[in-house]
């Protein structure tokens, strides 16, 4: 098999036995390129499938002196492939360290740690129940449902021992392993040679080396992100899925998988536990929670001596700075009891838009149908989506006018106004910007938790997953920022950021303040967040979405045609619609729909024109055999690229 859209095995001659092929990637010629394949089958006679004139090539040579993966993943990439519509190929490489360039944030594991102890701890009654139904059977769904703080990472750790002491293996899921350096540190005392951890900075040979390690079982206990779920453990007896909610579990590029939809199924091949957990679980996850196909298994209280902190709602409407008058009192009591801030906003940059003042042109990207971004340091208009720069115009392009500026804020603005507000304050941004030297954002963590920064001021970083003992002020400075994006999921994602980014105050101490700044303080996910209903933000959430049709009411796939020349687009989405329509309607489903073709939120990207689809029906199985016929049997058109997106996280 080839890392190819290709959905047919190529066979070759081999002088050896199938032992030294099997289970390895080989160099060999397809057409006129060498390309990498894997060897998932051998025989001493050619297929009988294959016609008798045709003259096989030989395989150039084998790259693996073992086995890389075994029946159970070729059994995997099978089902990956029929599940998100990809070849087996394709699948197998996604799977296979070296089969494909690991998109996942880079790390590299620095400093200290308090917070997670080295030793086990003894249990609360809560963790207690918790670990015991978890091992109460060999196999069994479960989430470990607990507000941030309540000590679920030492439910998780207990169970792995346990299911260690019974001689099987555990893959433990984290988001994005730069950010869990302190489970890592745990994981690596407590279990030490038996554990492997899989991160991005990993070299390709570092890689595999720690793939043989699993293979050959004398790794059992193996943590790291998405890609973790293909780890080649021989019998798995665990599968931890940490922060649940996260979207960088869903895989952004061709096989489009989610790590959580593979663990229930790995899960369910090695008879094993799957535990999810996290303290806002997503839509889906709670809708399954209610029907009871996931036990849900609750921690409710903060143990390390922490409250849940209070969280007050500040309206910013019509007010220029970044931070408002509460906010301001606030950081300056706060530094002056020598406590840390954590402020959040999910917006890099400095000026969100760069337009003419009087007239109202404004400076979009020349690849992409967005609005550039003023970035001050670099004097630079950045487009967020391609990285497109252009210096700032002095001179409106349209009207000549020299009234220009910018409009909304990101966190480069922020940081200024907290430098004019407090001078003397050590203040540290993490984004993107900021983050992209090797090494910045984990020696930025351990400053910050080693109290030599005052104020930590980012993105989506500072919300996940960190735990600093002297936080107690949290500022939210524009929770509306996600609130109106054009996805169903806008409310979700906008709700669960809040509560994760509050839930890194005062999980030490009592005294956690989280003060939220908003355009809109009547909006029903504002005040749900603020009041910690969760329980209402799923009941409202899950209403409205069985109204409209989305999941978890329904299964999507979404297809999205890209290309250069918007005709050629436009014709191929439309021949795409009809046949689904024509194929559908010979199904007799009960209840599907087709929304589009229509332009992408982003119409243009990278000068490629966007025009996409959403399919959604009450039940997968249909649309995932009828798809990969009909879109093979298209006649192609190679000016394009057709991408197919089953149970979609971004509609952008
Ligand atoms: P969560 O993952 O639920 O947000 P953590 O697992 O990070 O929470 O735990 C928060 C803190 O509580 C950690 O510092 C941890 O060491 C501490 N902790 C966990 N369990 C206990 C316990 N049984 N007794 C005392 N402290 C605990
Ligand atoms: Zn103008
Ligand atoms: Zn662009």
């Amino acid at each position: 098999m080839f890392n190819r859209p290709l959905d047919s095995a190529y066979t070759y001659l081999f002088d050896g036995s199938a032992e030294e092929a099997e289970g390895r990637r080989v160099i060999a010629t397809l057409g006129r390129q060498k390309l990498t394949g894997y060897v998932i089958e051998c025989s001493p006679e050619p297929p009988p499938s294959l016609k008798s004139d045709i003259t096989l090539k030989q395989i150039e040579r084998i790259v693996d002196p073992q086995p890389v993966f075994d029946s159970e993943l070729i059994g995997m990439a099978r089902w990956m492939a029929k599940s998100y519509i990809c070849s087996l190929g394709e699948a197998l490489s996604a799977m296979i360290p070296g089969g494909k360039r690991d998109k996942e944030l880079a790390p590299a594991l620095p400093g200290e740690d308090e917070g997670l102890r080295q030793e086990p701890i003894s249990l609360s009654d809560e963790q207690e129940h918790a670990v015991q139904q978890i091992l109460s059977a060999p196999r069994g769904q479960y989430y470990l449902y607990g507000i941030t703080g309540s000590g679920k990472t030492e439910v998780f750790l207990q169970a792995a021992e346990a299911t260690l002491k019974e001689g099987r293996g555990i893959i433990y899921l984290v988001p994005e392993i730069s950010l869990t350096h302190q489970v890592v540190q745990v994981i690596r005392s407590r279990f030490g040679e038996q554990s492997a951890v899989l991160h991005s900075s990993l070299t390709q040979s570092q890689r595999i080396a720690q793939w043989r390690r699993i293979l050959s079982g004398e790794a059992r206990l193996v943590i790291g992100a998405r890609s973790a779920i293909f780890a080649p453990l021989p019998d798995i007896g665990l599968i931890i899925l940490d922060e649940e909610h996260e979207s960088s579990y869903k895989s952004g590029t061709t096989p489009r998988y989610h790590a959580r939809q593979l663990a229930l199924y790995r899960g369910g091949v090695h008879g094993a536990r799957v535990v999810m957990g996290s303290a806002t679980p997503s839509v889906e996850a709670w809708h399954h929670m209610n029907k009871g196909t996931l036990r849900r298994l609750d921690l409710t209280r903060r143990l390390s001596g922490g409250a849940v902190p209070e969280i007050r709602v500040v309206n910013v409407k019509g007010s220029d700075s970044s931070l408002g008058s509460e906010l301001r009192e606030g950081i300056r009591a706060t530094l002056k009891e020598g406590k840390q801030v954590i402020l959040f906003l999910n917006r890099r940059g400095f000026g969100y838009f760069y337009h003419c003042r009087s007239c109202g042109a404004d400076f979009s990207c020349t690849r992409c149908s967005v609005s550039l971004t003023f970035h001050k340091s670099k004097q630079k208009l950045v487009c967020h989506h391609c990285g497109y720069q252009r210096p700032v115009p002095q001179v409106c392009p349209e009207c000549g006018s020299l009234e220009l500026g910018y409009s909304g804020f990101g966190t480069e603005k922020v940081a200024q106004d907290v430098e004019e507000l407090v001078p003397s304050a050590r203040v540290l941004r993490l984004d993107t910007d900021s983050t992209r030297k090797k090494g910045v954002l984990e020696k930025g963590i351990a400053d910050f938790r080693q109290g030599k920064i005052d104020i930590l001021l980012g993105t989506q970083m500072v919300a996940k997953g960190l735990n600093f003992p002297g936080v107690s002020l949290v500022g939210i400075i524009l929770a509306d920022s996600s609130l109106h994006l054009p996805d169903f999921r806008s409310y979700e994602k906008t709700f669960s950021l809040i509560t994760q980014v509050a839930g890194r105050a005062g999980r030490y101490s009592p005294d956690g303040r989280v003060i939220l700044q908003t355009l809109n303080p009547a909006h029903h996910i504002i005040r749900q967040a603020a009041g910690m209903d969760l329980e209402g933000f799923y009941r409202r959430e899950l209403d409205s979405r069985r109204e409209l049709g989305f999941p978890p009411f329904s299964r999507i796939i979404r297809i999205l045609v890209r290309g250069r020349e918007p005709g050629r687009v436009w014709e191929y989405a439309r021949r795409i619609h009809s046949g689904v329509q024509e194929t559908m309607e010979g199904l007799n489903l009960d209840s599907w729909e087709i929304l589009g073709p229509s332009e992408s939120p982003i119409p243009r990207l990278n000068n490629n024109y966007r025009v996409h689809m959403l399919i959604l029906s009450s039940r997968l199985g249909p649309l995932q055999q009828m798809l990969p016929r009909l879109l093979s049997s298209m006649k192609k058109d190679y000016s394009l690229y057709t991408e197919v997106d089953v149970d979609p996280q971004s509609m952008l």
